[in-house]
């Protein structure tokens, strides 16, 4: 079994969502500064364009497959991903860990509150899980500094960054060495999810692979972004076609 494979160029860790926590609390305890995150799809096809991007994505200490997308990419390939570890999901697990062992959690990004929002729901739904701060703030580089000096002030274990793709990971990757954290997750659009502020497909939709297109139905102004979908998937089947020439 592959410890990691590549999707179109991206570099994915083959991992259960089980893993991967364990994974990061590791990466909590060893003193350096690490960078999560978590891909989808869209990530994929975002990156064949973008060298920046691309290098970012693949320079992250932990690349999680988010997004059933990758799943049937990674068949196709004929190297299988394993099991795919949701943001949303690894933001509630993961404060689940952080609630057990003491660690502190800082969210950061999403619209006005929500941030704020998610913080009480998280802490509603796991008593003594410690929170350093919340602030919706911008991916702008001119705001960075300010954001900076908030959260080493905070001085969280892990630190959830919620400005979409890619200005989120850009955010990360430029601040990391900055922020004394040992731990930031790009977590997109996880806290709308965790704060209750947007709806989550019911779980017959997301074990048919359906979440898409729950998504689709109550945001349906993200028709244009999700056209990546199908791109991804024609992306996916020239490369198989390719590999078998
Ligand atoms: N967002 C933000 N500041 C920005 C742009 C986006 O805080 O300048 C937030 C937005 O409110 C949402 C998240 O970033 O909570 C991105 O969500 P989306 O669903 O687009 O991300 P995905 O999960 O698809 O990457």
């Amino acid at each position: 079994m592959n410890k990691e494979i590549s999707i179109l160029g991206i570099r994915v860790d083959n991992i259960t969502e089980s893993e991967a926590l364990q994974r990061i609390e590791g990466l909590i305890s060893d003193g350096k500064a690490h960078q999560v995150v978590t891909i989808n799809p869209e990530f994929v096809v975002m990156a064949q364009r973008d060298r920046d991007f691309r290098r970012v994505l693949n320079g992250a200490d932990l690349a999680l497959p988010d997004g059933v997308g990758l799943l049937w990419a990674s068949r196709v390939l004929g190297r299988p991903l394993r099991e795919r570890v949701a943001g949303s999901d690894l933001v509630e697990r993961l404060a689940g860990l952080a609630a057990g062992r003491g660690y502190s959690l800082y969210l950061l990004g999403a619209g006005p509150g929500v941030a704020a929002r998610a913080a009480r729901a998280l802490l509603s739904r796991h008593p003594g899980l410690r929170i350093a701060g919340t602030y919706a703030g911008s991916p702008r580089v001119d705001d960075d500094l300010d954001i900076v000096v908030k959260i080493r002030a905070a001085s969280p274990d892990v630190l959830l960054v919620a400005f979409g793709a890619p200005a989120q990971d850009f955010w990360i990757q430029r601040n990391l060495h900055k922020l004394g954290v040992p731990v930031c997750v790009g977590v997109g659009g996880s806290l709308d999810f965790v704060s209750g502020k947007v709806r989550r497909a019911p779980a017959w939709m997301r074990n048919l692979g359906l979440e898409w297109l729950f998504r689709l139905a109550i945001q349906p102004w993200r028709w244009r972004r999700m056209l990546r979908l199908p791109h991804f998937a024609f992306l996916v089947l020239r490369s198989r076609v390719w590999q078998k020439a």
